[in-house]
């Protein structure tokens, strides 16, 4: 059976990860390597891994520190402003519920006032037993109803974020 460990693989392989293989190591190792399968192939591999990482090291371009912090502030900046703008646009859409509310509100009561067959009907609702009790509250309820309505219907029209 072949042997699979060489005690002198873990000096050959620091030598190649070192960069001292071949020329700076010791003749011995040198010529255990050259005579060792397992030592040789490690030399091999290793010096092959080297030599590709120090190829790609040289091939990669790091941006211009001045631009990578500029681009970081932009950043930073428009997720300050994104996350500033949230509040407003919730506030905005509960103003324009509040606006449309009373909005109805007071068409609701100057139509009231003056519609002669409105305030017929009313005064009929209002005779009947079961109603009663509602029609006093109509114009508070339908007020509510309308928000309710109106709140999530602004808020997704808006947009969400
Ligand atoms: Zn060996």
């Amino acid at each position: 059976m072949k042997p699979v460990n060489c005690e002198f693989e873990a000096e050959v392989l620091a030598a190649v990860v070192e960069g001292r293989w071949p020329e700076r190591v010791d003749a011995q190792l040198r010529e255990h390597a050259a005579a060792c399968r397992i030592c040789a192939e490690t030399a091999l591999v290793t010096d092959a891994i080297e030599k590709a990482r120090d190829e790609s090291r040289a091939e990669a371009v790091l941006p211009d520190a001045g631009r990578v912090w500029w681009l970081a502030q932009l950043r930073a900046r428009r997720e300050a402003l994104q996350a500033a703008e949230r509040p407003i646009t919730l506030v905005q859409v509960i103003a324009f519920a509040c606006a449309t509310g009373l909005l109805g509100v007071c068409f609701g009561a100057c139509f009231g006032a003056t519609s002669s067959w409105f305030q017929s009907a009313l005064r009929w609702i209002q005779s009947q037993p079961v109603t009663g009790l509602v029609t006093g509250h109509i114009l508070l309820a339908s007020g509510v109803a309308a928000l309710i309505v109106l709140i999530p219907a602004a808020y997704f029209a808006l947009g969400k974020d």
